[in-house]
């Protein structure tokens, strides 16, 4: 039986063992904030913090975003601030 699923295993492989389509997609991604030294997250700056927004609202996820489990926190703290004040809808109207 091991042998049978062996042979078809093989059939159908015309590339090296390491090859995976699916890691091939993956781009690694960077935290924006420990990229950028520079960059400091404002909650009264609307424009950047859109950027870790999606069209409803919402806070996107670190998988989005790409940022890491500290300044993720950061901007949240700082998406919520500026909910507060009404910079930032809490819920957009569809
Ligand atoms: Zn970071």
């Amino acid at each position: 039986m091991a042998d049978k699923n062996k042979k078809r295993n093989n059939r159908n492989k015309d590339y090296d063992d390491d090859y995976n389509p699916k890691l091939k997609k993956i781009k690694k991604k960077v935290c924006p904030l420990c990229s950028d030294k520079n960059l400091v997250l404002d909650f009264k700056n609307a424009d950047q913090l859109k950027k870790f927004i999606n069209d409803k609202g919402k806070i996107l996820p670190r998988r989005t975003t790409g940022a890491c489990a500290k300044h993720q926190r950061d901007i949240t703290l700082a998406v919520k601030r500026a909910r507060h004040i009404a910079i930032l809808p809490y819920a957009a109207k569809d």
